[in-house]
């Protein structure tokens, strides 16, 4: 086997995996000769391309990654608000949007919710469910970086930091990849680049460029599970309510979500808003429930002979600021003794139906995942290989599979990630 040219300068960036590389106080760079053919190379080092590389070398594959960040798995470490919300237990295909819903099912049956759970249970990491069957760490989404990190190195897994891919060839069945730090042989080459949103933490197009390159369909990207940004008297009436939340139902074109929403200084967030953006295109209006637990017909019919101000009541239920800014836009607040019951219908379909309109997302730059990618049908469900090119294969957030939110996207990364293992 041939060995890479390497500089002074990159033998400095190649490191292994080793805890002490992460500790401020004793950075340890181990430099070492990465041989250049090897049996599986592996483009990101996020939580698909983590967890195909421990399956792979667990197996005896010789396996590198390249990642063009300086340390590997940003995103799991932001994922969860710093604690990692790592699955979901309650897991369906239900849960994913995706040309083929049906994709995902083989990978997601093969390493399940449990089976990471179980990988956890063997590092001692603690884990509790929030809600809704979404699992967070007790402590801190650094754990499970660091089992990631340190069962890469059980498995032997060698990989290169701060590299950038330039070129990749394939010819006579071994894929050629030319990057900042060398050129490197395998005859598997796993594309776990993730999608394009969040490119803070070192997101890029490449996996879609290279799937480009082989032809292999790309289904159109959006960005998902995103805060919704709204223009004219909505935007200032929103910003104005700016740190307000309320439990409500989403709905759009019949899908409906429950939870919070927050008012911010551009439109809409919070989890019930994300999730609903993920359905949402240019044009589309949204349903707001504001009053989901209780019929407000029947609330202001048996309050009818009352002199308290309707705002004032509305109050008890919502947050006052939001009670009293919304009742000075859409109704005309009096006591409730003086309504009829014409108005009382109209202000109960008010609150229970308020439609917004968006003018657009915020885009991919606070996007926490990207739908679309790799087209579902260019590649095999049981080992994630292209069907056209032997020995491609593309996991995680870079395939036409995006989660709803709760835990479903690291859950779909983890178990990708596996799928491809077992067989590069
Ligand atoms: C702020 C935030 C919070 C989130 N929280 C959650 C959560 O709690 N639960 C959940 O289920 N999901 C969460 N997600 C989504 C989840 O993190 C992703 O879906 C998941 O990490 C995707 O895994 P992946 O391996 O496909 O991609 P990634 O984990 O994004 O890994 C891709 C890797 O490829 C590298 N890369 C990209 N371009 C190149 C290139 N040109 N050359 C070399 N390397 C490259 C990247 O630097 C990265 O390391 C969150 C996302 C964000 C942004």
């Amino acid at each position: 086997m041939n060995s890479a040219k390497l500089d002074r300068h990159t033998l400095f960036l190649i490191n292994i995996f080793s805890s002490d590389l992460f500790s401020n106080k004793r950075v340890k760079y181990l430099m070492q000769k990465i041989s250049a053919e090897k049996d599986v190379i592996i483009i990101g080092a996020g939580a698909s391309g983590l967890m195909c590389s421990i399956t792979a070398g667990k197996r005896g594959r010789s396996v590198l990654i390249l990642e063009h960040n300086e340390k590997p798995g940003k995103k799991i470490r932001a994922s969860g608000g710093g604690r990692s919300n790592f699955t979901n237990i309650n897991i369906q295909a239900e849960n994913y949007i995706s040309n083929n819903r049906n994709f995902c099912k083989s990978a997601l049956s093969r390493f399940t919710p449990h089976d990471f759970m179980r990988m956890l249970d063997t590092h001692d990491i603690r884990y509790y469910e929030k809600e809704n069957g979404q699992m967070f760490c007790e402590k801190s989404s650094f754990e499970i970086l660091k089992m990631l990190q340190d069962e890469c190195v059980k498995a032997g897994i060698d990989n290169l930091f701060k590299c950038r891919i330039s070129k990749i060839n394939q010819e006579e069945g071994l894929f050629d990849v030319s990057t900042s730090a060398g050129d490197f042989k395998s005859g598997s080459l796993v594309i776990a680049t993730g999608g394009i949103s969040y490119p803070a933490l070192g997101a890029t197009d490449i996996g879609y460029r290279i799937a480009k390159q082989f032809g292999i369909r790309v289904v159109p990207t959006k960005p998902c599970l995103v805060p919704l940004v709204f223009s004219g008297e909505n935007r200032k009436v929103f910003s104005d309510l700016s740190g307000v939340s309320i439990n409500a139902t989403v709905s759009c074109k019949k899908i409906s979500f429950t939870g919070n929403i927050l008012f911010t200084h551009n439109g809409l967030s919070g989890p019930a808003i994300l999730q609903i953006a993920s359905y949402w295109n240019k044009g589309d209006d949204i349903l707001i429930n504001l009053l989901p637990d209780i019929d407000a017909y029947e609330l202001f019919i048996s309050k009818r002979d009352s002199k308290t101000e309707m705002k004032n009541l509305l109050a008890e239920y919502l947050p006052k600021r939001f009670a009293s800014e919304w009742s000075e836009i859409y109704i005309h607040s009096k006591p409730l003794y003086q309504y009829n019951d014409k108005e009382f219908r109209s202000i109960a379909d008010k609150l229970h139906n308020w439609i917004v309109t968006p003018e657009a997302t915020e885009g991919y730059d606070k996007a926490e995942v990207t739908s679309g990618g790799i087209d579902t049908d260019e590649l095999s469900s049981k080992t994630m290989e292209s069907k056209k090119v032997k020995g491609l294969y593309f996991i995680g957030e870079v395939v036409d599979v995006t989660g709803q939110l709760g835990g479903y996207n690291l859950q779909w990364a983890w178990s990708s990630g596996y799928a491809a293992g077992q067989y590069v």
